[in-house]
């Protein structure tokens, strides 16, 4: 009976949405959503997305009929191409299938699902600690048991490359391996590329099976091609691996749910059949889970995706978002810096993509939250797309306030 079904907590993230929304502050500033903002703190529609939606309203012919299963195809081929690389030698060989998803998290849970089903390994994920949250419950949720690995060095502010590559090491062989693969959530740390290849060195060692998620394309080096650096490689490499792709952020199309699975068999005479009947398997559980992929954010991504100009003109977007938030990061730094702020301040530019691990104690994020109304994680996590030329000089102030205290 329903007495039975216990009081969730809410989600922290969405939680803390809601406790900002509320408070009624002229002075308090959303350092809390993942989402970018402009310099006036507004949503910004992006003006190539803007120019695709015209474009997708004037024409005469759209229906809303159903999209197939597996989604929309100058969408997902492109997406594919976006991912590995036009040129990937698993698309030449017809070694990879794609299925169009409810955005990065349907595409994290459709993995996870087929994982539970056919993953004849070790059935563990292992996860970044920290990581983004949702990757815990979506995993548990098709009960994949969930293991860590360390990677944020607390000393450094940066990457525990040690800590990470000894606890893949001594995995179980044949585990799980999450991996963003890039502009990590919410550290803003990332493997260089050197390490990407010890790392690669480990996971073939151990025969793991690497489960790449990427949210944010284009945010890390500000190039659409050098995000997606990792993923290359470990597919050049011959690795079977799967990638969870959202164009959430890098499109700005958060709600419309615009997202991509992608699986990667490794060469060899069987592959093109391997990969057809994975995408057969990926096809049935799409269907009883969403039947078939929302239209809209699809094809207007496909709309940019499909026309050289409008493609370039995404590409200037990024760039814009990408500019400002490293131009924030230089000023948050400078400004800590000037105030003698006890402690270094080096990680706020060296971090990269939307967010930046401040250090802040949970203690220090619940006393800025109280006293000057900055609302961030409890990990000390900021966005720095929260941030602009009217609120960092207030922010820093804040922080220094609260570091001293
Ligand atoms: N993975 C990571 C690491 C993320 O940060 C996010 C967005 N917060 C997602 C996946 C999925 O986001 P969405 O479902 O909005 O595409």
């Amino acid at each position: 009976s329903a007495e039975v079904v216990p009081q969730a907590p809410e989600d922290p993230l969405f939680g803390l949405m809601a406790a900002y929304r509320a408070d009624q502050d002229p002075k308090k500033v959303d350092l809390g959503i993942g989402a970018y903002r402009d310099n006036n703190a507004k949503p910004w529609v992006l003006p190539v997305v803007k120019k695709a939606d015209a474009i997708l309203r004037d024409d005469p012919n759209l229906d809303h009929e159903y999209l197939p299963i597996a989604g929309l195809v100058p969408f997902k081929t492109k997406a594919a191409d976006l991912i590995l690389g036009a040129d990937s030698p698993a698309i030449k060989e017809k070694r990879a299938t794609t299925v169009q998803t409810i955005s990065g998290t349907g595409a994290v849970h459709l993995g996870a699902l087929f994982l539970a089903r056919f993953w004849t390994g070790t059935k563990k994920v292992y996860l970044s600690n920290p990581t983004w949250a949702n990757h815990n419950q979506i995993f548990s949720n098709v009960g994949i048991p969930i293991a860590q690995y360390p990677y944020f060095s607390k000393e450094t502010k940066g990457l525990d490359f040690e800590g990470m590559k000894s606890a893949i090491l001594g995995a179980e062989d044949r585990s799980v391996i999450l991996l963003h693969a890039c502009a990590h959530n919410p550290t803003g740390v990332d493997p260089t590329m050197d390490q990407w290849k010890e790392l690669a060195d480990i996971m073939r060692q151990k025969n793991h099976f690497p489960f790449f998620d990427c949210a944010y394309q284009g945010f890390a080096s500000g190039k659409l091609a050098q995000d997606n650096a990792a993923i290359r490689y470990f597919v050049e490499q011959g690795f079977e691996l799967v990638i969870a792709q959202s164009f959430a952020k890098n499109f700005g199309l958060y709600g419309e749910r615009a997202g991509c699975f992608h699986a990667v068999t490794g060469p060899g005479a069987e592959a093109e059949s391997t990969i057809t009947r994975i995408a057969s398997q990926l096809a049935i559980l799409q269907r009883s889970e969403i039947s078939n992929p929302p239209l809209y954010g699809a094809r207007i991504a496909s709309t940019v995706l499909n026309d050289s100009k409008l493609f370039a003109e995404w590409e200037d977007n990024l760039r814009t978002m990408s500019g400002r938030i490293i131009t924030m990061r230089k000023e948050l730094r400078a400004k800590l810096e000037e105030l003698g702020t006890p402690g270094t301040w080096n990680h706020i530019t060296d971090q990269i993509g939307m967010f930046s691990f401040t250090g802040l104690s949970e203690k220090q994020v619940l006393k800025i939250r109280e006293d000057a109304h900055v609302y961030m994680t409890k990990n000390g996590r900021i966005s720095m797309a929260g941030l602009n030329t009217n609120n960092i000089d207030y922010v820093a102030k804040a922080i220094d306030k609260v570091v001293r205290e």
